[in-house]
């Protein structure tokens, strides 16, 4: 039984009467659990920052909090320590929004017994556990879909996104917001010379290079395969033009290991008033595009 090997609960009651009850009743099932008492939430957080424990049972009327916030301010602080709330036979209902705020269960003070606690408890131990499984399966999902799986930049899904909240953004505030988009030269032959894992490597230490020399608040991602986006919000064509041109020569500068370099060509473009996304990226592709016919390991502006 998953009680067996609980080691701390941790009980928050102000009513010595109510706290002697659940002492009487762990004992009583022979539960081998420290139990440690405290009157007050703020005791309670900072006990569960300090220490590791398995279940709290948490009285919502204390004299430093009452009601629903006893609650969510204790799972904001220890989001991964399941909670039972003990509630009066009168206010049944308080425990009901308490689960639904994410309480693992309620107990109705007066109305349990230690068979009824101690299973309380392992449930909320079991459930909590396939919450925070779940909880980490969604998070991973939620970073697949948007960081590229190679570079661990973003991906063209999460680009559009946040072009689309930056092009509001400009508008609103009437700052500028450009786009540079450059894409590898040649990067075919670097595949074929030097295999498909050269290549990958070569894509991934080019994302670090850029991420590396952009500001925090320029947005980088792989727009496809060799090719990239970096939006520059507060910057016009021209100072995105230089951020290019200072780009164009750390690529065409690093050593992507072996003597091993490559090139990119860059199209600079800035957002104009009448632009749509589609039509803002077309023009950025448009001069890149120049870029390579030019000559490639440049830039165009557009
Ligand atoms: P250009 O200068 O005109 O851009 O020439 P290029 O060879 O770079 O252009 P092209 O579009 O013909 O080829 C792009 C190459 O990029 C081909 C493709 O295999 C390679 N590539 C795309 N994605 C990846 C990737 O994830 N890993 C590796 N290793 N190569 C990739
Ligand atoms: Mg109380
Ligand atoms: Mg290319
Ligand atoms: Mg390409």
């Amino acid at each position: 039984m998953g009680e067996s090997r609980m080691q701390t609960i941790l009980l928050i009651e102000d009513d010595p009467g109510d706290a002697l009850l659940i002492r009487e009743m762990l004992e009583q099932q022979g539960c081998k659990a420290e139990l440690v008492t405290v009157e007050r939430l703020s005791a309670g957080i900072s006990f569960l920052q300090q220490h590791s424990c398995d279940v709290v049972l948490l009285d919502m009327n204390l004299p430093d909090s009452s009601g629903l916030s006893t609650m969510t301010r204790l799972l904001d602080a220890v989001p991964a320590t399941p909670i039972i709330v003990l509630t009066g036979l009168s206010d049944e209902s308080f425990g009901v929004d308490a689960v639904k705020s994410g309480a693992q269960d309620y107990l109705i003070k007066g109305d349990i017994d230690g068979r009824i606690l101690k299973r309380a408890m392992f449930y909320a131990v079991e459930r909590k556990k396939l919450e925070i499984a779940l909880k980490q399966t969604r998070d991973l999902f939620e970073r697949q879909a948007r960081i590229d799986y190679l570079t661990g930049i973003y991906n063209r899904l999460m680009f559009s996104e946040l072009l689309e909240a930056e092009q509001q953004r400009a508008r609103r505030y009437d700052t500028e917001l450009s786009l540079i988009m450059f894409d590898l030269d040649h990067f075919k032959n670097v595949n074929d010379s030097y295999g498909h894992n050269i290549g990958d490597h070569v894509l991934k230490e080019a994302a670090q290079l850029i991420l590396d020399n952009i500001r925090s608040h320029d947005i980088l991602s792989r727009w496809g395969g060799e090719e990239f986006m970096v939006l520059t919000p507060k910057s016009d064509q021209n100072q995105a033009g230089i951020l290019a041109e200072k780009l164009r020569c750390l690529i065409e500068a690093h050593d992507f290991g072996d003597g091993l370099h490559v090139t990119a060509s860059f199209g600079v473009t800035q957002l104009k008033t009448d632009d749509r996304a589609d039509s803002f990226t077309a023009r950025a592709d448009q001069a890149m595009y120049l870029a390579k016919q030019n000559g490639r390991n440049r830039i165009e502006l557009r």
